[in-house]
């Protein structure tokens, strides 16, 4: 790339990056508190959210998305997750189930879906876990069997992002119960809601609030083998790994967010609040947290961008993903705790959006690979990488 595309690039990212704070402060910051604490889905900010492409944040423009790199985008999620971190929720699984299209889809199926999902006519996300089974994905029971030119679903996901207000999955089944390995029989298909595609329970949450979360129930849910991402049985496991690395990213960038947000608002608090006659950021005690905040927010930042620019040049990245969404989420776990510590009774108080980060932090550790499979996914390639 020239200077001067270089140049032009950042530019873009930088507009981009502006014109989406702009928006989180005018029309969401005021709103997040309540429409959070009162678990109601945020249906007027979603529509805003459409109107700006948000929902084609990395759908390639020939398909009519904005065609952002996982490190804008990655930025964009950050600054979305500084404000409301469900707000991320409701775009990033999206935009999973558009990943695994653009990676694995057919050319039909991307012409098809794409440009819907990138104006957000069509919203939905990833069906992966079912009651019995969340990490370890080869225990899935949901089957589909083959019918003529259509496949017939039956079985039950939950815990499933956008399962109420979206209306189409990546969905992973089994396509052949018996096979083994176990992965051989496993297919994702691009299920859009219709008879026998039920919504079971709303789940309560202690925090990522107002993003819906729902059980999906399949009674003999028809759906035309056309839908088959790829259009091959056997490659679900497969497809559904191929939009790990963005997903590890995703939820890393969400902790740069959530971490960011407890740092900044400690720090202001911290220089106002007095006790013994000083602002509370006098005391070393008060130092210490906000050094270690600022550093751990730091070097997720960084990290998030590793991952991100080697997924922009085309490389394999799942340790340095691994390592971002490890690191990034434990900081805003840690972060969002330190930050309660120097707001005293306020932080405890859902008036501030401290113990709102508190009860949304926690989700990072088990969301998209759990930290304790990430630390054993790092392990792995390390060994992978560095034999003797
Ligand atoms: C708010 C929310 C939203 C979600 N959204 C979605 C969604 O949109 N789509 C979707 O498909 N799922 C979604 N999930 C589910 C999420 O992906 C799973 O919860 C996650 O994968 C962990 O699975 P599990 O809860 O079944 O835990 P389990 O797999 O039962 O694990 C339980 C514990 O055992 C540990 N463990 C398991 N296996 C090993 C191992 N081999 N070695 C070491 N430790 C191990 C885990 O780390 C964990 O600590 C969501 C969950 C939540 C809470």
């Amino acid at each position: 790339m020239s200077e001067q595309e270089t140049h032009e690039k950042q530019e873009q990212e930088q507009l981009i990056l502006d014109t989406v704070d702009k928006f989180l402060q005018k029309e969401v910051r005021p709103y997040a508190i309540e429409l959070e604490t009162s678990d109601t889905y945020p249906d007027e900010i979603v529509e805003q959210m459409k109107a700006m492409g948000l929902f084609g944040c990395i759908i390639p423009e020939e398909y009519g998305g904005l065609g952002l790199s996982a490190s804008t985008y990655a930025k964009v999620i950050e600054l979305i997750s500084r404000e409301w971190m469900s707000l991320s929720g409701i775009v990033n699984s999206h935009l999973i189930m558009a990943y695994v299209t653009l990676r694995q889809g057919t050319e039909q199926q991307k012409q098809h879906f794409l440009p819907r999902f990138a104006t957000g006519e069509i919203r939905g996300g990833l069906a992966l876990t079912e009651p019995n089974c969340g990490t370890d994905l080869q225990a899935i029971r949901t089957v589909a069997k083959r019918d003529g030119d259509d496949y017939v679903i039956n079985g039950s996901k939950t815990w499933i992002s956008n399962g109420i207000k979206g209306s189409c999955y990546a969905l992973l089944v089994k396509t052949d119960p018996q096979a083994n390995p176990r992965h051989a029989g496993m297919s994702m298909f691009l299920a859009e809601k219709r008879d026998g595609f039920n919504v079971g329970r709303k789940l309560k949450k202690l925090g990522y609030k107002g993003i819906d979360s729902a059980e999906l129930i399949f009674e003999n849910y028809r759906i035309p083998a056309g839908c088959l991402i790829g259009e091959q049985e056997g490659k679900g496991l497969q497809t559904a790994l191929s939009g790990l690395s963005l997903g590890r990213i995703n939820v890393a960038a969400r902790g740069v967010g959530v971490a960011q947000r407890a740092l900044s608002e400690s720090l202001s608090y911290s220089q106002v609040r007095e006790t013994f006659g000083q602002p509370i950021c006098q005391h070393q005690a008060i130092q210490l947290k906000l050094a270690d905040m600022a550093t751990k927010t730091e070097a997720a930042r960084l990290l998030v961008k590793q991952a991100a620019d080697a997924l922009d040049r085309g490389e394999r990245c799942d340790l340095e993903a691994g390592m971002a969404k490890l690191f990034a989420s434990e900081a805003a776990v840690h972060n969002s705790m330190e930050a309660m510590r120097i707001h005293g009774a306020y932080g405890y108080s859902p008036e501030l959006v401290i113990e709102r980060l508190y009860r949304d932090a926690p989700l990072l550790a088990i969301g998209e690979g759990t930290n304790e499979i990430q630390r054993t996914v790092i392990a792995k390639r390390l060994i992978e990488k560095y034999p003797v």
